[in-house]
């Protein structure tokens, strides 16, 4: 197995750290679709369970495929920390754990972190499903929810403020599906100050955009049924942190989640997400500049109302993403059309090439419409409250070629009578 040196880039990592199996000489690492692991007599099992050996015991509680994604995972989030530690292991300074899909990534963060009775600070622009886990979970386990309604730095100072005893804050950006921008680096700032930490969806943007761990924030959480994986075969989560042994690894921690609540991936699906992985960077590449095209020619198609993407110099916090995210500004784009609701069902209706699915992050275009689909779970008045309105449009955007894409939107556009 190749020793991967600390200045190796992304695609060198994705394809060669961890990767293989050394019993075997399996130039790809195999698929290790097993319940349970044999140990050769009772003292050896006794100390793996111990923790005093390495080794797997079960597969809910680990396994290799699912351990090496993990690996994976942290160090593309935590590139910039490994880089400056020369002296340590990567796996010493971040560590990751995989889930069964995103949602059980972010209810494995939040519960391996705060406890019945401690307060949080949570942004109200987020995934349908994460808002109703601030929304409808957490208040049932006793987690005290402040919401946050604007991504004004402002309001997150004020909030701290007012609650000084909140232990987390909780972010999403670029936001779903409105693309909203918030200063990662301030709310890390604003929440250390309050002693409490900062957890991140990086969903959108990917550790190839933007890594919140380098910014200063504590957790980093992923849906990596989209970007990480990238071809909409796997659901997936996964979580990253800097706090390694007080958070990932310690007994109370996201690893107790993952053990009781049983959020585990298949060793298949963890092994399908590997494969994808390994063409990581340049799919981003294309989705990324595939995005910027479209952006830029919806923005002055006649047709539309206004377009939400964080490259263009007209979104309100262009000069916040520019600080904070690199190599472009993802694959994600909602707009709204002049005719409004009307006119973007019949765009939605008419696409032939883009496909009319929920999910995004994957090699090819797909459509939606979040006040019904995605975010149909978010109170109505919570969703005005965002920006997501009835007309609002959701594009991701693939790695196919843009003048198709184009071609394919004009016609769709074309449709609206
Ligand atoms: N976070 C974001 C930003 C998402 O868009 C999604 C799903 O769309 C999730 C989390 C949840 O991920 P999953 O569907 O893998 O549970």
């Amino acid at each position: 197995m190749l020793k991967i040196s600390k200045d190796h880039g992304i695609s060198t990592i994705v394809n060669h750290y961890q990767e293989g199996d050394n019993a075997h000489h399996a130039h790809i690492s195999p698929i290790f679709q097993t319940s349970t692991f044999s140990f050769p007599d009772v003292k050896t099992g006794a100390a793996i369970f111990a923790g005093e050996q390495p080794g797997y015991i079960y597969s809910r509680a680990g396994n290799p495929n699912g351990d090496q994604l993990a690996k994976k995972y942290a160090y593309l989030e935590g590139l910039d920390l490994i880089r400056q530690n020369p002296e340590a292991e990567p796996d010493e300074i971040v560590a990751g754990r995989v889930m069964s899909s995103g949602m059980a990534a972010i209810s494995s963060a939040v519960m391996g972190l705060v406890k019945t009775g401690e307060k949080i600070i949570v942004q109200r622009e987020l995934y349908g499903n994460s808002y109703s886990f601030f929304h409808e979970v957490a208040p049932r386990i006793g987690i005290d929810v402040v919401w946050v309604d604007s991504m004004e730095i402002a309001d997150w100072e004020e909030s701290f403020a007012r609650h000084p005893e909140a232990v987390l804050a909780y972010v999403e950006t670029p936001a779903n599906p409105t693309l909203s921008i918030v200063d990662l680096e301030r709310v890390a700032e604003i929440a250390h100050a309050h002693n409490a930490w900062a957890m991140v969806d990086n969903t959108f943007a990917t550790p190839y955009h933007q890594r919140p761990l380098t910014l200063g924030c504590d957790v980093v959480v992923h849906s990596t049924t989209k970007y990480l994986s990238g071809h909409g075969v796997i659901i997936g989560g996964a979580v990253v942190s800097r706090h390694v042994e007080d958070y990932m690894t310690s007994p109370d921690g996201v690893g107790l989640m993952a053990r009781v609540l049983g959020p585990v991936v298949s060793p298949f699906d963890a092994w399908l997400a590997n494969l994808g992985l390994k063409t990581f960077e340049i799919r981003m590449q294309r989705h990324a500049e595939n995005a910027m095209i479209i952006a830029r020619w919806l923005a002055q198609h006649p047709q539309v109302e206004q377009v939400h993407y964080p490259g263009l110099e007209t979104h309100p916090h262009h000069e916040i993403a520019k600080k904070q995210m690199f190599n472009g500004f993802g694959g994600m784009i909602s707009f709204e059309l002049k005719g409004g609701f009307d006119a973007g069902v019949t765009v939605m209706n008419n696409v032939r090439l883009a496909t009319l699915a929920v999910s995004l992050g994957n090699v090819d275009t797909l459509i939606e419409h979040p006040a019904s689909m995605t975010h149909a779970s978010v109170l109505p008045e919570d969703r005005l409250k965002v920006g997501i309105t009835d007309g609002l449009v959701r594009l991701s955007v693939g790695i196919e070629n843009v003048e198709d894409l184009i071609a394919d939107l004009e016609q769709a556009l074309a449709a609206i009578a």
